[in-house]
């Protein structure tokens, strides 16, 4: 007991812990692609939010308290992914604000969750609309800053984001490389973390290589700003804190590879990442491969895969966007592999009934059958749709619309007696309308 020291180690709010986040080697990555630099991570999701954006929501707020925009009990709005919105939620209990965040439908539903757990409140915009849409998220964001008399941190306009870097990541990678650092990469999304942290890191050796890892569509890598799938990096547009004179580079990743890589770094190195770390892994690689021993390679993992389970981790949301590479087989290898018992071709007449076609499915372990108006040869046949055997009916082009609920009548158009089947309680749990 005597050798304890008298001072308590408990930091006085969790705002205490924001920072200061540790940098580790990438071991075994860097063994698999043998690599001759060091590749290290900042590791964000050391963060109490768990990602880089509580340094800039801290310092956002503290800086409204000093000029007087936030006051006691006051309301902050503000458009935001997610990890601002958790960065800010958590400074807004410490400190006694309501906070209401507004975000698109393209974000991860846990990431709603979450804020809503902190105590704010939340508003989903639609994604596929213009920035100018009243709907667009930056639209209602304004409107709700105007009725609520809130204060908007405005983190794409917010030169106290870049700062926030600037004053706290870069330094902490100086000190924790011994000022060794020879290349910095990062996703960026409000530019924040790759200005802040290389306005500093420039400052401190002009030949630090600043390095920006950008989706493939996203503006700062050229594109035209077109949708992509990974979260929180990426623009349309050129928010305030984009300083193109400090970057060396700018690599464009795709979702794939974003994705694919997130997921191997989080089974080879038991790092669990999310899409944009996995961005910038890639784009470190690209990096890491073209140097040599005295290289110090850091990439910053702005937060972690816990919050993309439901996407880049669930195998079913990957394969329905192709990317997994499990699926890369012919089509010709598959139907080797179910032998040669399957006759050539396998379809139904319109005429003929669900039960039938049910039992050819079945008999045939197969899942999808073609419905053909007539027999072969098939040279001028019309498919005229598909029975799912998944228990699920698919139907053709003309019976599709958009959020229609089936009736037993698009069943019986097209001469299925599915109605009936229905009342009978048909094993169908899902209907489904081929799209044109
Ligand atoms: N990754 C994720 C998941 C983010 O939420 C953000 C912030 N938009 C970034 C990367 C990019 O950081 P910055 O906004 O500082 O450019």
């Amino acid at each position: 007991m005597t050798d304890l020291p008298d001072r308590l180690e408990i930091a006085d709010s969790v705002l205490d812990l924001i920072g200061n986040t540790p940098l580790v080697r990438l071991k075994r990555l860097s063994e698999l692609e043998g690599l001759a630099c060091t590749l290290a991570m900042k590791m964000e999701t050391a963060n109490p939010g768990g990602s880089a954006k509580d340094r800039p929501a801290l310092e956002m707020i503290l800086s409204a308290e000093r000029q007087g925009v936030l006051r006691p009990g006051g309301t902050i709005v503000e458009p935001t992914s997610g990890n601002t919105g958790v960065g800010l939620a958590i400074v807004a209990a410490q400190r006694g604000y309501r906070c209401v965040f507004v975000m698109t439908d393209k974000v991860a539903p846990e990431k709603v969750a979450l804020l809503r757990a902190y105590g704010a409140e939340v508003v989903v915009c639609p994604v596929a609309v213009p920035p100018d849409d009243p709907q667009s998220y930056y639209s209602v964001a304004e409107r709700l800053t105007r009725e609520l008399a809130a204060f908007r941190p405005n983190q794409y306009a917010n030169p106290d984001n870049p700062l926030a870097h600037e004053l706290t990541t870069g330094p902490e990678l100086w000190r924790q490389t011994g000022g060794r650092i020879t290349h910095f990469v990062a996703g960026a999304g409000t530019c924040g973390t790759i200005t802040g942290t290389g306005r500093y890191l420039k400052r401190m050796n002009p030949s630090v290589r600043i390095i920006a890892a950008d989706p493939e569509g996203s503006v700062f890598s050229g594109g035209s700003g077109r949708p992509y799938l990974v979260e929180g990096v990426g623009e349309d547009f050129f928010p305030a804190a984009w300083a193109p004179d400090l970057l060396d580079e700018v690599i464009p990743v795709s979702d794939e590879e974003s994705f694919l890589t997130a997921r191997r770094v989080s089974r080879d190195e038991g790092i669990l990442i999310g899409g944009s770390g996995g961005l910038a892994v890639a784009a470190a690689l690209q990096v890491a491969k073209r140097c040599g021993p005295d290289d110090i390679v850091v990439v910053l993992n702005p937060d972690s895969g816990r919050g993309y389970l439901s996407r880049v981790f669930d195998d079913g949301w990957m394969a329905n966007f192709g990317f997994l590479k499990e699926c890369d087989l012919c089509v010709g290898a598959v139907l080797g592999a179910r032998g040669s018992a399957l006759p050539p071709l396998l379809y139904v007449n319109p005429d003929q009934t669900v039960r039938e076609a049910i039992s050819i499915m079945r008999a045939n372990g197969i899942s999808q059958l073609p419905v053909c108006k007539n027999d072969p040869p098939f040279a001028a046949l019309r498919i005229t749709s598909t029975l799912d055997g998944g228990n699920s009916l698919v139907l053709p082009p003309r019976a599709w619309a958009p959020g229609r609920r089936l009736r037993a009548a698009d069943g019986e158009q097209r001469g299925f007696v599915l109605g009936k089947l229905l009342q009978r309680g048909a094993d169908f749990d899902r209907v489904s309308f081929e799209p044109d």
